[in-house]
């Protein structure tokens, strides 16, 4: 990602195509990192994974099936992506013996369900009674919902499937993937991530994890902070997995273009460049079926900053003088390309993935949305089985690295 300065803001190169190096490496060191506790940890992280499984009908049909054989009421929003402040309502039919039963839209909150707004529907009868309620979108970014039905009773008819609701602005079709077909996570297994601060900004460690967060709630994937590493990426060439720290799957480090210390000198950063950050990651070259899909399994993930820019840390709209941007913008574009993203293939200045920094808050845009939701839960997890059978298969397996010089 590049920072310009002011004014210069929209003068920026076109978005370059992902480059796919052919540089193959034993997956064994990094696959040694994606063994392990996947198992254990996928059945922990289950019930999140399946509730925000609205973009892929098997994983709710399991969803659904597990939590109510039968739904008495059924969920159908007008649309899954909204600008905020949008018009969306969801309707459906409530089907209850019982008269003056309620329905109520209910938003996942954590591993909670909180109702935010409630009809009882006319009739008496055990005829199917239409229902319209309003969905709010005053908050940006991905939520969960559901319609739940109580009746006059108190007795629980029945709960509706979840549907997914992403509420950004800009242009939903501004998205783009890493590769084809496109490279994800298995999100069903946590993504322990390292830091190396080392030379970083102050507040930089507060930075990573909020964005590490903005991440997690666009996709529904898990990501644990295992600690501090002293490993800059890069450092041994652009194509080259790096070894990680044991039961490290992605290093977040801040490094100084040009170090003069090999080991702390990254081949991601060009002295004298305007690129701030790099973000990416190695997936393996045969891709798999997930549910409908075929995807490329990313294994390691990396993203480095480079410490010399001068850029005001958070969110914000950052400074009103020299580089535009912030760290938190920063760091929310680098690792939406480690969880697969790429440039737009529409360009909008709006989304977090445009190439360049801009003054907008660091806020997920519709098009932002819409890629981390394909690239999340919504699509499946990877069969564990695959972690668990590893060495003998895994290590004749190869990597593709995936590396973006350019932003
Ligand atoms: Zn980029």
């Amino acid at each position: 990602m590049t920072t310009p300065s002011r004014p210069s803001a929209r003068a920026q190169r076109p978005a370059p195509a992902a480059r796919l190096a052919i540089g193959l490496t034993s997956l064994a060191l990094v696959g040694a990192t994606v063994a392990g506790p996947a198992g254990a940890s996928s059945a922990t992280a289950a019930p999140v994974a399946s509730f925000g499984a609205a973009a892929s009908p098997a994983a709710v049909a399991t969803a659904t099936t597990a939590a109510t054989a039968a739904p008495a009421v059924s969920a159908k929003p007008s649309t899954t992506v909204a600008r905020p402040g949008a018009r969306v309502s969801v309707t459906g039919q409530l089907k209850s013996a019982q008269p003056k039963t309620a329905v109520s839209l209910q938003r996942l909150h954590g591993r909670s369900w909180r109702t935010v707004a409630s009809v009882t529907p006319p009739g008496t009868s055990a005829a199917a009674r239409a229902y319209t309620l309003r969905v709010p979108t005053s908050a940006k970014g991905r939520t969960v919902f559901r319609v739940a039905s109580v009746s006059n009773g108190g007795q629980r008819v029945g709960t509706s499937r979840p549907f997914t609701m992403l509420v950004g602005a800009g242009n939903p079709k501004s998205v783009g993937y890493l590769t084809t077909p496109p490279a994800r996570w298995n999100p069903c297994s946590p993504v322990r991530y390292r830091v190396n601060l080392e030379g970083a900004p102050k507040g930089a460690a507060a930075d990573i994890d909020a964005a590490i967060g903005q991440i997690a709630a666009g996709t529904g994937m898990r990501f644990v902070k295992v600690g501090t590493t002293g490993v800059v990426p890069g450092s041994k060439g652009q194509d080259v997995p790096d070894t990680y720290p044991k039961g490290t799957d992605l290093v977040v480090a801040f490094a100084r273009p040009g170090d003069t210390r090999p080991a702390k000198r990254s081949a991601y950063l060009t002295k004298g460049s305007d690129i701030v950050g790099v973000g990416g990651a190695f997936f393996e070259p045969t891709p798999q079926r997930v549910g409908s899909g075929s995807w490329h399994r990313i294994v390691q993930g990396y993203v480095v900053l480079d410490n010399t820019k001068k850029l005001p840390t958070g969110f914000g709209r950052g400074n009103s003088t020299g580089l535009l941007g912030t760290w938190g913008q920063v760091l929310m574009h680098e690792l939406g390309h480690v969880v697969g993203l790429d440039h737009p293939t529409v360009s909008d200045p709006i989304q977090i993935m445009y190439p360049a920094t801009t003054s907008k808050p660091a806020v997920w845009g519709a098009g932002d949305l819409v890629g981390l939701q394909r690239l999340g839960t919504a699509s499946g997890c990877f069969p564990a089985a695959r972690a668990a059978t590893k060495s003998a298969a895994m290590s004749t397996d190869k990597v593709l690295p995936l590396d973006r010089p350019d932003h």
